[in-house]
């Protein structure tokens, strides 16, 4: 669904996730500023190989929800995707929001990188407490906002986290929305190699920390919410959260306070998680 030669940085967590795109019938990516717009490139060149549409940050779901129903009334198939960042999610969380509450007819992908990095690492409401940002040189002071649980409490028929870390489980969720009629959101998480400061070889390794010490939580909700094996076993024989948070340049800053504040809020969202699950089965 890539090319190569595109403008991603070595080891971005993006072109991983555009990949898997292959999974989804009939693609059409509408999309706002951020690295995807770099990395599928300037016309008159184009590094993917399924229709683009560039659009203004906070119309990206309203020209989504156009472009959508304007294919049904043509009879066409087709998976609208406003794919975006969480910088863009940020900036058009209204018309989000609108979307998800309208049940518009497509798929919304959210490649989450914790800050706005196409325009050098400022902090975004992703961005989790302690991390540096340009815009918060002493480590961010609030948590991080979870946009998959939001979405979820829109009603929306499907909602699932992800992480380039396990493409086969991506590539799964991506062809299972693609099927899906309604609203559907994917939250993929991606960790940045210059924005997060880690090596561009360790891409897969750090998102693969994240989930193994409960950073991030993969699930998946289709009228009733399961956390993924993955997760369970991750949670049985945890990763140490300082290791994975240590490996990032972004988190040198953090003293033991910090640490420790995050770890409860790494168990508080799992225990909150689990209860979720319990509720929605
Ligand atoms: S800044 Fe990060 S997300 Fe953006 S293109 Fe580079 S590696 Fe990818």
């Amino acid at each position: 669904m890539i090319l190569p030669g595109n403008a991603a940085c070595h080891g971005c967590p993006i072109s991983l996730a555009f990949r898997a795109v292959e999974e989804i019938e009939n693609p059409v990516l509408v999309i706002p500023a951020g690295c995807s717009t770099v990395i599928a490139g300037m016309h008159p060149n184009h590094a993917l190989r399924c229709p683009v549409v560039h659009v203004p940050f906070a119309s990206t779901t309203a020209v989504a929800c156009g472009l959508s129903e304007s294919y049904r009334r043509r009879g066409i198939r087709g998976n609208v995707v406003a794919w975006m960042g969480d910088g863009a999610a940020d900036i058009g969380f209204s018309t989000l929001s609108a979307s998800a509450a309208r049940n518009d007819d497509i798929m919304v992908v959210v490649v989450d990188n914790e800050a706005y990095m196409n325009t050098g690492t400022q902090s975004s409401l992703s961005t989790p407490a302690g991390a540096y940002t340009t815009t918060t040189p002493a480590g961010k002071d609030t948590g991080r906002r979870d946009l998959a649980l939001l979405m979820l409490m829109h009603h929306a028929p499907y909602v699932a986290t992800a992480s380039v870390g396990y493409i086969r489980d991506l590539r799964r969720k991506f062809r299972r929305a693609s099927g899906i009629e309604g609203f559907r959101f994917i939250h993929v998480h991606s960790p940045c190699p210059p924005g997060w400061r880690f090596d561009s070889s360790l891409t897969v390794d750090v998102a693969r920390m994240a989930v193994e010490s409960l950073a991030w939580v993969l699930w998946e909700y289709d009228g009733v919410l399961r956390i993924s094996d993955i997760s369970r076993r991750s949670s049985v024989s945890r990763r140490s959260l300082r290791e994975y948070l240590l490996v990032q340049g972004r988190f040198s800053g953090v003293d033991d306070a910090m640490i420790e504040r995050l770890e409860r809020e790494v168990l508080e969202n799992w225990k909150l998680l689990q209860s979720l699950e319990t509720v929605l089965r």
